[in-house]
């Protein structure tokens, strides 16, 4: 059942670094999980808290600011049992084994930050930013009540502004840490983002790898959804779909917003134009604060109505990456 594409991708991936297979083995989890998770309960890691809280820097660490922030952490920790790694510009802190705790910040997080910054952004966030990476849906769900007074809407994590926190139920997978990773350097290198290339960006790389030393997003269990709805028609135009503000992104048809989102900076990608139309779209941002404009010269496109009937019918050719693998 391999098609072209999945050929092509598996020869590519024949000339990955075995030290690079890491993160895509971290971000298959959180795929399946979802795509069990309609008619299953995860299952959760039976762990042992064994352990000590214990503070690790991932490296030699002399900044004052991050030994005071985690001085401060360590007053607020909900319970025993959390380990805190200091990941600049973010600490982890996570319920999970120390070990396990340390290997998402260096695996995930380290990687995520130091490739995103490879090809996108300039600037680290401004402050520090905490990562909490909860064991299970029941110290996520308990915790982020207990921490900032708010029960999460997604079972699998979010990125709060107000706390500058990243808060995660890890047990969902480390492709969702990665979409939040994103929204933070995009707050800081992209000032008036609209939301369409802010969800767009960051769940292209929820399910990731990395290709020739760069970060790559590959097809993913967003895209079932956009095939039907462009099947049934009711995929937003582009235009419409890059003016949207925030309220109407976030509340009109959001799983079709995010997913039309995704598979537009996936066929850039897939095109090689992705870091340019970012670069040019950071550079235009005052003249053209959707995009639009500047996605019509990147494709050299007049006719943006045949460009998106053209694309649709290359969404509906894409398959879901590890479908086979995943599949029970
Ligand atoms: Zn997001």
């Amino acid at each position: 059942m391999f098609d072209v594409a999945e050929d092509k991708r598996l020869s590519l991936m024949t000339k990955i670094q075995l030290a690079l297979l890491t993160p895509l083995l971290i971000v298959v989890p959180g795929l399946l999980y979802r795509l069990h998770s309609a008619t299953t309960q995860p299952t959760q890691p039976d762990k042992i808290n064994s352990y000590r809280p214990a503070i690790t820097p991932a490296r030699a660490e002399p900044d004052t600011d991050f030994a005071r922030h985690v001085e401060q952490l360590k007053k607020k920790l909900p319970s025993e049992g959390f380990s805190i790694v200091v990941q600049p510009p973010f600490v982890v802190i996570g319920d999970e084994s120390q070990a396990a705790v340390k290997e998402h910040a260096e695996h995930t997080v380290k990687w995520a930050a130091d490739k995103l910054k490879q090809d996108y952004f300039t600037k680290d966030p401004k402050d520090i930013l905490d990562i909490w990476l909860f064991k299970d849906s029941a110290s996520y769900e308990k915790n982020a009540l207990t921490l900032f007074g708010e029960k999460p809407t997604t079972p699998y994590g979010y990125f709060s502004g107000t706390h500058k926190a990243l808060v995660m139920n890890i047990s969902t997978g480390g492709g969702t840490l990665v979409h939040e990773i994103v929204h933070p350097f995009m707050e800081a290198n992209f000032p008036s983002c609209p939301p369409w290339f802010n969800e767009g960006m960051g769940s292209l790389y929820e399910q990731c790898g990395e290709i020739e030393g760069h970060i790559h997003g590959y097809t993913n269990w967003r895209l079932p959804g956009l095939q039907d709805a462009i099947k049934a028609g009711t995929v937003p135009q582009f235009k419409k779909l890059m003016a949207m503000d925030a309220r109407a992104f976030y509340n009109d048809d959001k799983g079709a917003n995010y997913a039309a989102s995704r598979y537009l900076c996936y066929y850039l990608q897939q095109r090689g134009l992705l870091v340019k139309f970012y670069r040019e779209f950071l550079a235009h941002r005052k003249d053209d604060p959707s995009g639009y404009q500047t996605l019509k010269r990147i494709l050299r496109v007049r006719d943006m109505k045949a460009f998106q009937q053209t694309r649709e019918k290359y969404v509906l050719t894409l398959k879901q990456a590890y479908e086979i693998t995943v599949r029970p």
